[in-house]
């Protein structure tokens, strides 16, 4: 069987919904034990078997109960998928984001991540195993205007995330980062139906519009949450034994080269 996590047990923050829920759901299918995060508790909608509990990964002390949790009720973790994370759409340029946003920004997308592979990675490294996954985003490689605090926050994380991994790879852990582009989740969605609430077009028309302002998606679609899903399944599989420190963007062919 490809992919197959028999065994293995997992952390994926965020997995109520969009490319989180996705992610929890492939892995619980390849066999792992999963056990996911959010703040809110609507958890009704998880897969049969799939654990929950509710953490916000900007509160230092959630996280360490988080992580506390998890190691109790899976007995270890062998899997991190660093998932929870996203910003709004701030109109303006640079000089219009103020502290506070960027504080909140670089809470949510870095130091969320941070603190949970500190609260967790060192048990892999005792082991001599593990896998994490940072969940960064096309915007770390070319940063999106309207979304610069969030471009370079997810840069950051990007940076840590190979600095991570090759700090830890002779001890068994691989860290890898995955940079999705335009991907339909409820955030994106959100941002479509205010796009045709402003125009009075259509989802269809809002969402082409979203796509040309980013400047096109070759691949003729947006991304869905299980083209991700997929990928990370992969990533934190045997079969990707080799692979640490990479990052694969995966957008649809989005990305130019720079
Ligand atoms: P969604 O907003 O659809 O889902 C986010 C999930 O994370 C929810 O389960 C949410 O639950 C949880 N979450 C958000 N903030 C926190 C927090 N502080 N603590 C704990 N959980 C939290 O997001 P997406 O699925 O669109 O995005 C998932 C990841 O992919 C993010 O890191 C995002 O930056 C990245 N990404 C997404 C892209 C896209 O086009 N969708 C493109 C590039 C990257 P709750 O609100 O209840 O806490």
């Amino acid at each position: 069987m490809v992919n197959n996590l028999a065994g293995r047990r997992a952390v994926v923050t965020g997995g109520t919904r969009g490319i989180g829920a996705a992610i929890v759901r492939k892995l619980s299918e390849a066999g792992a034990t999963v056990l996911t995060t959010a703040r809110s508790a609507n958890a009704t909608d998880l897969p049969p078997g799939v654990l929950f509990t509710t953490a916000d990964v900007t509160d230092p002390d959630s996280v360490r109960r988080l992580a506390d949790e998890a190691t109790r009720r899976l007995g270890g973790v062998d899997i991190l998928v660093n998932n929870a994370g996203g910003g709004a759409a701030r109109p303006g340029g640079y000089s219009d984001i103020d502290d506070k946003t960027w504080q909140d920004i670089l809470e949510t997308n870095l130091l969320g991540a941070v603190r949970l592979d500190r609260a967790l990675v060192p048990a892999m490294v005792e082991r001599g195993s593990g896998v994490v996954v940072h969940i960064s985003s096309s915007s770390a490689h070319v940063p999106v205007g309207a979304l610069l605090h969030y471009s370079a926050a997810k840069g950051a994380l990007s940076t840590y995330s190979k600095g991570l991994a090759e700090e830890v790879a002779a001890k068994g852990v691989r860290v890898n980062r995955v940079s999705p582009g335009m991907t339909e989740t409820p955030a994106v969605a959100g941002v479509i139906a205010d796009i045709a609430a402003a125009t009075g077009g259509s989802r269809d028309d809002a969402r082409a519009t979203l796509v040309e302002s980013i400047g096109g998606i070759p691949i003729g679609r947006t991304g869905t949450p299980d083209d991700i899903a997929n990928l990370v399944a992969f990533l934190v599989s045997d079969e990707a034994s080799w692979i640490t420190g990479a990052d694969y963007v995966i957008d649809g062919g989005m990305l130019k080269a720079s």
